[in-house]
């Protein structure tokens, strides 16, 4: 079994709804969820423009390779109506591989850890809640030495 690491946001509809499904399809699937974030609220990263997120993360096992959970992740985004427009737009469901292992993934479509973790209070926050002395194998830091040095400064609220 591998140990993976998921954000899971939304800034569209009942965004609540949106994530607690996207777990439940991935445990229908077969990925075991062994520990889950609180929700947290944060105005949106990038493109400021639109609804505040929702987010999570959650701890799963699971047998998938990589691209199969992320080929997984990408079928329950489009179940869940998000259309693919423009970078960092507004979305019904995001789903973000954060860590697979310790590995470190380097493909055209997956980068694993993913590269912007350590730049976005709203995942290292959830992330610190459920993993706080994970370390991250690229930079070998804990995820609370990572937030320690965050430049980002967006609120994010605990729900
Ligand atoms: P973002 O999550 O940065 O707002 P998107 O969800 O629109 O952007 O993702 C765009 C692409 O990012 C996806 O098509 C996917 O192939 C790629 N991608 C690369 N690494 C990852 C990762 N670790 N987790 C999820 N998607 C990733
Ligand atoms: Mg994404």
């Amino acid at each position: 079994m591998n140990k993976v690491y998921l954000l899971l946001g939304s800034n569209a509809g009942n965004r609540k709804d949106f994530i607690n499904s996207a777990i439940r399809q991935l445990i229908s699937k077969g990925c075991i969820c062994i520990a889950m974030s609180s929700f947290y609220e944060t105005a949106a990263w990038g493109k400021e423009d639109q609804p505040d997120f929702l987010n999570l993360v959650i701890c799963i096992e699971t047998s998938l390779s990589p691209t199969e959970l992320l080929n997984l992740n990408q079928e329950i985004e489009k179940s869940a109506g998000r259309q693919h427009t423009e970078k960092w737009a507004q979305r019904t469901l995001d789903i973000d591989i954060l860590f697979y292992n310790n590995d470190i993934i380097d493909l055209p479509d997956l980068k694993v850890p993913h590269p912007f973790l350590q730049d976005r209070r709203f995942t290292l926050i959830p992330l610190a809640e459920i993993a706080p002395g994970l370390i991250h194998p690229g930079f070998k830091k804990t995820v609370v030495q990572l937030l320690a040095e965050c430049p980002d400064k967006l609120e994010v609220r605990k729900t």
